[in-house]
């Protein structure tokens, strides 16, 4: 389930106990891998930017000192691209949704004493997000 991330790294991997005695949690850096499921061209598969976005943070996480807490949640896998939506295959969420669905991650991960949020974003970002 953890793909390219480090199994230590991954955050669903933790218990709630084991965060809750985590020291310093406020210094804790919280990666969230972002893509899209939209066309790359006609050889490529849909997951392209989901992909780069967990390969990315995973080969980041990977080669991170040991001794600096630093996580990554699962990757987000919709994004907006509506801009997209003529090729067949194309999935996306409204820029309200993407928007409201990054908050809430962000509401809760604040909730548990994390304050280090980093967003990695494999695909392209509107003016108006
Ligand atoms: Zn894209």
């Amino acid at each position: 389930m953890n793909s390219f991330i480090p199994p230590d790294r991954f955050f669903p991997y933790l218990t709630w106990t084991g965060i809750q005695e985590m020291a310093d949690r406020e210094n804790v850096v919280i990666l969230q891998p972002i893509g899209a499921i939209e066309q790359h061209g006609p050889h490529l598969p849909l997951i392209v930017d989901g992909a780069i976005a967990t390969a990315v943070t995973g080969k980041a996480l990977a080669r991170l000192d040991p001794e600096i807490p630093a996580y990554a949640l699962p990757t987000i896998f919709y994004g907006k691209s509506n801009e997209h939506w003529h090729f067949p295959g194309t999935i996306t969420l409204t820029t309200e949704t993407l928007y409201h669905l990054l908050m809430e991650v962000g509401t809760s991960i604040y909730r548990a004493g994390f304050r280090k949020w980093g967003l990695i974003n494999a695909h392209g970002v509107s003016r108006k997000f």
